[in-house]
């Protein structure tokens, strides 16, 4: 069919691409799609099809070539151009198209669709592609939950009554998939049976009252919310009836998927696998899940078949479970399933900026940005056949080892919709493929698994073959830059013992890890931002704990790691396979030296403790006045469209992980990365901390939707929050002072709202004056809220959060002039409400009383 290329200078280069058939839109996978493709064919409808496809998949610019009137409706990324190609340029394959006007557009692909080509199947055509056996189950298996969902909550209100109280624990979205999709708030069983009632429409195949309708053959994805929003309801009850949580997690509170946020968009979790069923043996759910692990994938765990859960098979094979070990058992009935579905809705409403009722911005956010997928083993029937439709309107695909119909793209998802793949040692990376999941796996030479999802994983006394540092022995880890000429690339030295020749009895060794460094770019600055990094390298060992820094150093490493042959060397195996493989741009070569004699420790420790107290200093005598420029961070953009932070030497980002110095060093490393440098520009308000330039970028960045950002104010122009902050500021008007709240305190704060109430309100990426997510660390600067005073202004505190800032804080307050400030800044013992807070703060005098009106 090549002959069907036009006959024009470049058609044959590679990088041109002729489709004949819609089973040709395969070869595009082997190309990277990463800038603009060029789209030519001879139907406005059929090239647009193809556009859209492409625009869905890759999310890249695409021009539809059309010399006549062009008839499609053009959606977002899609362009036409009114002239013929005329010629493909590029050396060796295709960098740019010619057109006959004169114009030219750069492209990574062009496309030429067959004049011969037959259309992409239409609405009737996909119906036929849907198997009649998924229509007869999914129908029934709405039916039989709808069903279910009306008798359980007559039931209900027979026994209570309909204004009886319903809710999941410690979330500011009510029963989420519902609130999201329908814009219903249920707090009561009343609310229940409103949300029903939406249900049963949507079954019937019409529009719910909130707009929301898929369409579908036979309305099966309809059918499948349906039943996604009565499972909902059955939950709730079930915890209503302290039947769930059982044996797992049950509902995932808010808070939880905040911490989650910054490794989820900063790809240390990679995917999540929703398991349904147990294996097929247990040794078979151990390899499933370490696979998923190496892949920086959590597995979300959840239903049984005659009891046998894919939990259990774990634990008696020994596993961890826990979301620090990238797996969590939701519950042992496939009920809990549903906690996965209410869980990922929440995503696009906290970090989206989507709206509750936005239904269509919020499916499109989960199909393209929750990478989720179902894995569905050993069992199904109807409800699950029901549930799975469900899911499918999300966009998240089902893999099964299951002999089932098999189910190809469909509108909702991005590839297949439903898969089998019998074979085990296959399973993982068909889930993979099915969902498009971008794996970036580390290729470090130690004798266990290494990933990100060992991070968290902990190494208890009793499994332990040894350990260093803590109360054992001395241990540090120190990272200079050194001569070139003074660095072997990859010489890792042991001087001093190894792990297999402890002596008799003993379990522990001094320590020092000495890592040294050259690079052309690298810069004295960068020596602590590297030497952090120990800490999560050495963790995404399996069977490796590490915790602390410097000379605070405490490293375990278990039985089950040590008899797999790991010794003291794969520590610098892993450091420096690790420094090249993430800071390549400034790290040309690493070199590890291993020190287990105690005079060695004892040395290279009180050298390094001088080092230590000249980079403290050095950090400390940064303010945003000594740089010219500051950092952007757009990382959470992938989550948040429209967030920008803004980094400076005083304000670190939100989240508490990128110091201005972090994002110099990240913008080394990736010119082209989320961290950008702004040079300030001219200083518009010194009090508010804003800055020509610094507004200029922030409203491109936020697609215009901030105007101007101060640095250093809650109540005029304050940052946005993307939701993945540690703390909130919040104002509270009647103690004409703020007050603090960080993310693990669950109780009540004065302003009358939770954590997790205040921070459906601040998320987002939108501007909230008067309430500020903020890194711990940024309470500390003299930048804090500097516009409306700063600390004074502080009038309540969780007394943990007291306590985490320890020393710091008592030192910053000391500075202040105001070593009493903290006596006055009440927390939860004293008070939980505004009341008793005003008469704390009348009893203590607090300097905010007498400070000028906040509003
Ligand atoms: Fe997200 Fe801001 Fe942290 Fe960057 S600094 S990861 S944008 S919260």
């Amino acid at each position: 069919m090549a002959t069907n290329l036009p006959q024009i200078p470049g058609a044959r280069k590679k990088g041109v691409v002729l489709i004949s058939s819609e089973g040709d839109l395969k070869k595009l996978d082997a190309y990277l799609i990463n800038d603009t493709v060029c789209v030519d064919g001879p139907s406005s409808g059929l090239v647009l099809k193809i556009a859209k496809l492409i625009y869905e998949k890759y999310k890249v610019s695409v021009k539809v070539i059309s010399t006549e009137p062009f008839s499609g409706q053009l959606t977002e990324g899609i362009q036409v151009v009114n002239s013929p190609v005329q010629e493909i340029v590029g050396e060796g394959r295709a960098e740019a198209v010619k057109f006959k006007d004169g114009k030219a557009v750069g492209v990574c692909l062009v496309i030429f669709v067959d004049k011969d080509m037959p259309d992409l199947p239409g609405e009737q055509a996909k119906a036929e592609l849907m198997p009649q056996l998924l229509v007869e189950l999914g129908t029934k298996g709405a039916q039989a939950v709808l069903n279910l969902t009306r008798q359980s909550l007559d039931s209900a209100i027979s026994q209570k009554n309909r204004e009886s109280k319903i809710e999941f624990p410690e979330t500011n979205y009510y029963f989420p998939l519902i609130n999201a999709l329908l814009n219903i708030e249920v707090k009561n069983l009343q609310d229940c049976l409103a949300a029903l009632a939406q249900a049963e429409v949507l079954a019937n195949n019409q529009a719910a009252s909130s707009g929301l309708f898929v369409p579908s053959p036979d309305g099966l994805l309809n059918k499948g919310l349906a039943t996604l929003i009565c499972e909902e309801i059955l939950a709730a009850l079930a915890v209503l009836n302290q039947e769930h949580p059982k044996e797992g997690l049950g509902f995932i509170p808010d808070k939880i998927l905040r911490s989650l946020g910054l490794q989820l968009v900063d790809g240390r979790i990679a995917g999540i696998a929703v398991i349904l069923g147990p294996a097929k043996d247990e040794q078979s759910a151990v390899e499933l899940v370490r696979d998923f692990q190496s892949k920086s994938i959590v597995s979300l765990l959840a239903g049984n078949v005659n009891g046998n859960t894919f939990r259990q098979q774990l634990q008696n094979q020994g596993v961890g479970l826990g979301l620090e070990n990238y797996i969590v058992s939701l519950g042992d009935d496939y009920l809990s399933a549903i906690y996965a579905v209410n869980f990922a809705v929440r995503a696009p409403l906290m970090y989206g900026g989507n709206k509750p009722g936005q239904w269509q911005a919020i499916a499109d956010y989960i199909r393209n940005r929750v990478p989720a997928f179902v894995l569905l083993l050993s069992h199904v029937d109807e409800l699950l056949v029901a549930t799975g439709l469900g899911v499918l309107a999300f966009g998240l695909p089902i893999i099964t080892d299951l002999v089932v119909p098999q189910l190809g793209k469909i509108d909702t998802t991005l590839f297949e919709a439903l898969v089998t793949e019998q074979d085990y040692r296959k399973l993982v990376s068909k889930c993979i493929l099915t969902r498009g999941i971008k794996v970036k796996m580390s290729q470090v030479a130690v004798p266990v698994p290494y990933a990100a999802a060992f991070e968290g994983e902990r190494v208890r006394k009793e499994q332990m073959a040894v350990e260093f540092g803590g109360k054992a022995s001395q241990a540090i880890e120190f990272l200079s830059s050194q001569d070139e000429s003074s660095i072997t690339d990859g010489n890792v030295e042991l001087i001093g013992s190894d792990i297999d020749q402890l002596p008799a009895g003993s379990k522990a060794l001094p320590l020092a890890i000495v890592v040294e460094v050259f690079g052309r770019k690298m810069q004295k600055d960068f020596e602590p931002i590297l030497e952090r990094q120990i800490h999560r390298f050495t963790n995404y060992c399996m069977g490796l704990m590490h915790m602390g820094q410097r000379d605070m150093v405490w490293i375990r490493i278990s039985k089950d790691t040590y008899s797999k042959g790991f010794r003291l060397k794969h520590l610098g195996v892993i450091l420096h396979a690790m420094l090249h493989s993430e800071y390549s741009a400034i790290v040309d070569k690493v070199q590890v030296k291993l020190y287990t004699n105690q005079d060695d420790v004892t040395r290279i420790s009180l050298n390094a403790q001088q080092i230590y107290n000249q980079r403290d200093e050095r950090l400390a005598g940064m303010t945003d006045e000594s740089v010219d420029t500051f950092y952007s961070c757009l990382l959470c953009q992938s989550f948040a469209p429209n967030h920008v932070c803004v980094v400076t030497p005083e304000r670190l980002g939100l989240c508490g992980a990128y110091s201005w110095l972090d994002a110099k060093a990240s913008f080394e490393i990736i010119p082209s990365g989320p961290n950008q440098p702004i040079l300030k520009g001219n200083l518009l308000d010194g009090r508010l901390g804003q800055w020509d330039n610094i507004n200029t970028f922030v409203q491109q960045k936020s697609n215009q939707t901030i105007e101007a950002v101060s640095m250093y104010s809650l109540m005029d122009g304050p940052q946005s929050s993307c939701g993945c902050f540690e703390c909130i500021v919040a104002i509270i008007p009647e103690a004409n002072g703020v007050m603090l709240v960080h993310r693990d305190y669950a109780g009540m704060t004065p302003s009358g709202m939770s954590f997790t109430t205040l921070a459906g309100s601040v998320g987002g990426g939108v501007q909230t004056p008067g309430f500020l997510g903020v890194g711990k660390l940024y309470i500390l600067s003299k930048k804090f809220i500097s516009a409306e005073g700063g600390l004074a202004r502080v009038v309540w505190m969780p007394k943990e959060l007291k306590e985490v800032l320890g020393d710091k804080l008592k030192s910053r307050v000391q500075e202040l002039g105001q070593g009493d400030l903290l006596e006055k800044i009440a927390d939860e013992t004293v008070a939980t409400s505004s009341e008793e807070l005003l008469v704390f703060l009348k009893k203590v005098a607090h300097p905010a009383l007498t400070m000028e009106p906040i509003i």
